[in-house]
């Protein structure tokens, strides 16, 4: 089967993560992918192979050379931020200029300049109804080819785990995988863009929950006496830098992110995410926030604020420096095939950032995917198969 098919037919099945839970993946939907790819993995007879009771399938393959085991993640999830169901994909001859996905909507190259690094490419897109699914069945399409394609021709390779996670979108991957079965020392998660693009750096991320009580009083007669919940949340966010957020930053920029509200007068609710690359930076950012919420407090004399803060992952960098010859070899493949290279670091997590730190180090690759999480996402054909080349050489090294 080529590439191009085998991405169609798994973004064909819908994936789309939902709420977490705790004994199985967030939605159930996403176990008729997962049992699709234990049945191709199977097919491929590997010495061992399991699932658990999240759908995170574990694939083994003994090789024939002395080099280290290594493990090749992709995530079966896709975000809850555009629907998966129906995804009509369309393969177009990209020669320049901007594509129709339907009469009201175009992936345009004003706003979208990397469709100028695909002219003369095959370019998947979606009908525009639907996010295409790229993040991450390009990854799986990628590893699912690499793999058949040494299988099949009875190509040495060395020892090989394939995982392919649930609930990477929810932030759940990392601690769905079983990782006593886990039997690499490191890997690589297949997850990013542009091919070119190698990163061993991820955010360090907190999320930040605030909880507000207010005094709410009959309005008509609230002087000095109505505390109002939700322009209590207004002064605390006002208070944190207005352009530190993610309308207004970019590259190593750090910002503070409103995911959500609701209140009204008696009390109010917020889902924040601050994130940034560097431990002390975002150390001070929550400082800066516990000290807002603390003074507006104190101004009204209770703890009208609360805020309860929980890391979520942490740059993974500070572990993989400490792994220099995975750079070397990853950059080792690029050389081989003649490939530019850069590094880049992810402005979110990776499954790495998490399994990095509980001893699965995982730089993250990149799949050919553009626009992921929404309706503009595109994959470029060429780029993905590319990065099938990477990916099978990695395998061979
Ligand atoms: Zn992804």
């Amino acid at each position: 089967m080529d590439i191009l098919k085998r991405f169609l037919s798994y973004v064909s099945i819908e994936s789309t993560a939902g709420d977490e839970k705790e004994s199985t993946c967030s939605d159930e939907k996403m176990l008729v992918l997962a049992d699709k790819l234990l049945d191709e993995l199977q097919k491929l007879n590997p010495n061992e192979i399991s699932i658990n009771q999240f759908g995170v399938i574990d694939a083994k393959f003994e090789g024939n050379s002395s080099k280290p085991m290594i493990a090749l993640l992709a995530h079966m999830d896709t975000s809850p931020s555009a629907s998966d169901k129906d995804v009509k994909a369309s393969v177009v001859d990209y020669k320049g200029g901007d594509i129709k996905l339907n009469d009201s909507l175009s992936l345009t190259v004003k706003d979208f300049p990397t469709l100028n690094q695909a002219i003369g490419h095959q370019v998947i897109v979606t009908d525009g109804t639907t996010l295409l699914g790229g993040d991450d069945k390009a990854g799986i399409a990628i590893i699912m080819d690499a793999l058949t394609s040494i299988i099949e021709g009875k190509e040495n390779h060395r020892p090989l785990e394939i995982i392919f996670t649930t609930d990477e979108e929810i932030g759940a991957d990392a601690k769905h995988v079983s990782l006593d079965n886990v039997a690499s020392k490191y890997g690589y998660t297949v997850d990013g863009g542009d091919y070119k693009y190698l990163s061993i750096e991820s955010f360090t991320a907190y999320s930040m929950n605030v909880m507000v009580s207010g005094k709410s009083i009959h309005p008509g007669y609230a002087k000095d006496k109505l505390v109002n919940a939700s322009n209590v949340f207004i002064r605390f966010f006002n208070a944190l830098p207005e352009y530190l957020r993610p309308e207004h930053t970019e590259g190593r920029e750090p910002f503070y992110h409103l995911c959500s509200f609701s209140g009204n007068e008696d009390g109010a609710k917020a889902e924040m995410i601050v994130r940034s690359f560097d431990d002390v930076q975002i150390n001070q950012m929550l400082d800066l926030a516990r000290l807002s919420a603390k003074r507006i407090n104190d101004s009204l004399g209770y703890e009208a604020i609360t805020l309860d803060i929980k890391q979520s992952y942490r740059n993974m960098r500070v572990v993989l420096d400490k792994y220099p010859e995975i750079q070397k070899e990853i950059e080792g493949v690029y050389k081989a095939l003649g490939l530019p290279y850069n590094y880049v670091a992810v402005r979110g997590g990776t499954t790495g950032s998490q399994l990095s730190f509980v001893g699965l180090p995982c730089p993250n690759i990149g799949t050919g995917d553009y626009n992921c999480h929404g309706r503009f996402e595109y994959v470029d054909l060429d780029e993905m198969k590319t990065m099938a080349k990477v990916v099978k050489l990695l395998m061979k090294a």
